[in-house]
């Protein structure tokens, strides 16, 4: 059963990880390591297969064009990927939270036109209920809430309401420590 978002420390990990790790080919960034599952929901096999018996890593790098690379040196251009790949793209549709499919600009849009964030409460209680799979959804292979709520605190910010609502919760709290 994938509790990706409550089971791991979401995006500390990467922090958490560096020292020895092998960094990208790309941009020098450490990234983040993935799985199996990740590199075959994300790439065509015959992009997969190269990475799945090696150390490898994404990274997140917006200006960096590898997706995945190797501890060896082997890396995936971002094209490569099946899905459009919200944290390397400067412009909508910027995906975000893969699971339900909820972009960058429906997000702001929303907050912007009433205040509130149906879509943040509603990947919140998703998650609560176990239906998110971002090993297989996410090309991080990571849980999107940080970055939905991120998404979400810049919208507020625009809107000059910044309540720190992004954060409540036990799931936010936890993706939001240390920001
Ligand atoms: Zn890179």
């Amino acid at each position: 059963m994938e509790r990706c978002c409550d089971a791991e420390p979401c995006e500390d990990d990467a922090r958490a990880s560096r020292g020895n790790a092998a960094s990208c080919p790309g941009c020098g960034a450490v990234g983040r390591p993935v799985a199996n599952a990740t590199l075959e929901a994300i790439l065509p096999r015959e992009a997969a297969l190269g990475l799945l018996v090696i150390e490898r890593r994404f990274c997140g790098s917006r200006d960096c064009d590898i997706l995945y690379y190797g501890a060896d040196g082997r890396s995936v251009h971002k094209r490569q990927a099946l899905v459009r790949v919200g944290a390397k793209e400067a412009e909508d549709p910027i995906p975000v939270c893969y699971c339900f499919g909820f972009t960058r600009d429906q997000i702001r849009a929303e907050i912007l036109a009433t205040g509130g964030s149906s879509i943040l409460q509603r990947v919140k209680e998703a998650i609560r209920a176990g239906e998110c799979r971002c090993e297989r959804a996410n090309p991080s292979g990571g849980c999107c809430l940080g970055e939905l709520s991120a998404v979400a605190k810049g919208a507020r910010a625009l809107l000059g309401a910044e309540t720190g609502g992004a954060c409540s919760g036990d799931a936010g709290r936890k993706s939001c420590r240390g920001r």
